[in-house]
């Protein structure tokens, strides 16, 4: 039976949108487990998969180059690429270091360079393409349910 295969990544964040998505499983986890191949998901298992993904969910802001890096690569491998909650989405909240005042940048400068951090904290939009977003902080449970019955639909796993 064909399944819908999926990545779960997060990024720079609190990783609020994943307790949502583990919450939920509490009610669908049984009908999901024939219709899902949760090929990545760290959260879940230690043995992971991010290649020739039909989706990606994406959570979290983009800091660091590392993240930048991970987050072309997850791009690569997938057909469609969902940011998840409002800092994948906007870069909010997330993003504070953006806004400090020049004295307080200054101060920060030091761990930023260490640590391979970025000159700013960015959307995934503004580093890769992103097809879809799902909106909220953390992400609303009302539209990510909606958002994955119609990409069951779309991938052919349940009938449209
Ligand atoms: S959108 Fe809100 S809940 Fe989600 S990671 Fe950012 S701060 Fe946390």
């Amino acid at each position: 039976m064909k399944k819908l295969k999926i990545g779960w990544f997060s990024f720079t964040c609190c990783e609020d949108s994943t307790i949502v998505f583990l919450e939920l499983m509490n009610e669908h986890y049984k009908d999901w487990i024939n219709l899902i191949d949760f090929k990545y998901f760290r959260t879940l298992k230690n043995n992971n998969d991010m290649t020739d993904l039909d989706i990606a969910f994406v959570e979290g802001a983009i800091a660091n180059y590392k993240e930048e890096e991970m987050l072309k690569e997850i791009r690569k491998n997938c057909k469609k690429l969902v940011a998840i909650g409002s800092c994948a989405c906007t870069g909010s909240p997330s993003n504070q270091r953006n806004f400090f005042d020049s004295e307080t940048k200054e101060e920060i400068q030091l761990i930023l360079d260490r640590f391979g951090h970025r000159d700013k904290v960015s959307p995934l939009s503004e580093i890769v393409k992103v097809d879809d977003f799902v909106s909220g902080c953390p992400m609303s449970e009302e539209l990510f349910l909606k958002k994955l019955e119609q990409y069951l639909k779309e991938f052919g796993v349940v009938n449209a």
